[in-house]
């Protein structure tokens, strides 16, 4: 940690590929792509590190046969880090006919059907194949709203999956290993899993179990204590988060990691986060439009391109459409990180976040 502002903080996590500046935004490479995107062009943005999801890898292409190409790193040309989660999330959205038992879950694969099982053990074997740097414990994740006991019940469960995991993941140099609080909306809950986890020790401890139909204001009402519970010298990561004012509220309550699909898949709908908030580019308003998306921005998508083009070229249902915005995209959220590591260490956190919410209160530029 290099600097603290309130309970935001900034810093810098060393890996044997890289540094990751914190806090951290992570594009999310599902199938080992962030989809739309070459990896030399998302690293363009000013990401340091990707997700790879540990569920859609194992089924499909698997992770021994990415361990037999060289890992995941030479699989899919990213030198940089790479983060993998458990696949327990996943398993409990995506998977058909869910068994869940103290050992693990077995499930069917919802491409083809056919029967796996995940438990911490396999999970760390899989996330080692994989040749993931940071890897998360296999946990399991309730959606919210649930009764008190059941996220107690599934909490305490995660927790002795930690402690599988932990066992299982071993003594791997280069290689982080990192927990994940479960206990919902729970100060209590919370309170007894983080200790749970530094009882285990962990490289890194992640913020679980939110950001799952719960509102903002139940999320931050949590990040509010939550992180505060896990060690002030270790990397704090609130998993799946989220939108641009989501991040901004996670940070300033202490978060330094986070990940989410939206930046990426709002590419690929005509959906574009600017500074003034969400511009949808199917909007009619846009088709004369020679201006650019964000005068202000410096992606390939508006430097180069108006919004009349973009407009056209989604309306088309050109593939450039999904790549010039997911471009953007990922360039104002790596833009908003830089800017909030900035304003961290110079001790004005607060006076960005007011102008962040003053900007986009303003909304989208006139139409012409
Ligand atoms: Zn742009």
């Amino acid at each position: 940690m290099t600097a603290t502002d309130g309970r935001a903080r900034s810093g810098v996590i060393d890996t044997p590929r890289g540094q990751i500046r914190t806090p951290a935004f992570m594009p999310v490479g599902t199938a080992a792509t962030v989809k739309a995107m070459m990896p030399e062009s998302v690293a363009a943005t000013g990401a340091d590190i990707l997700l790879g999801n540990t569920y859609h890898l194992m089924l499909r292409p698997t992770a021994e046969r990415i361990a037999a190409l060289g890992g995941l790193h030479k699989f899919m040309n990213w030198s940089g880090p790479i983060l993998t989660d458990s696949g327990g999330f996943q398993v409990m959205s995506l998977a058909e006919l869910r068994k869940l038992t103290e050992e693990g879950v077995t499930f069917r694969s919802h491409i083809d059907g056919s029967r796996h099982m995940l438990s911490p053990e396999r999970s760390m074997e899989i996330q080692t194949l994989l040749g993931s740097d940071i890897v998360m414990c296999f946990d399991e994740c309730p959606a919210l709203p649930a009764d008190r006991d059941r996220i107690a019940e599934s909490m305490r469960l995660s927790m002795r999956w930690a402690e599988r995991s932990k066992e299982a993941f071993g003594d791997r140099p280069g290689h982080a290993l990192f927990g994940i609080q479960q206990g919902g909306l729970d100060e209590d809950l919370r309170g007894e899993s983080a200790e749970a986890l530094q009882a285990i020790g962990f490289d890194g401890y992640a913020v679980g179990g939110l950001a799952v139909g719960e509102g903002q204001a139940a999320m931050f009402g949590c990040l509010d204590y939550a992180p505060q519970m896990l060690p002030a010298d270790k990397p704090r990561y609130l998993m799946g988060v989220g939108k641009p004012d989501d991040i901004v509220g996670a940070v300033a309550r202490g978060i330094d990691m986070m990940d989410c699909v939206l930046p990426s898949r709002s590419g690929r709908t005509g959906q574009a986060w600017t500074r003034r908030g969400q511009v949808n580019i199917k909007n009619a308003r846009h088709a004369d439009d020679p201006r650019p998306l964000d005068e202000h921005c410096t992606c390939p998508a508006c430097r180069n391109y108006s919004r009349a083009y973009l407009h056209h070229v989604f309306r088309s249902g050109e593939i450039i459409s999904s790549m010039l915005l997911t471009w953007h995209n990922l360039h104002y959220y790596q833009e908003l990180m830089a800017g909030m590591r900035a304003a961290i260490a110079q001790g004005r956190f607060a006076a960005f976040e007011a102008t962040f919410h003053a900007q986009r209160a303003e909304g989208d530029i006139a139409p012409l």
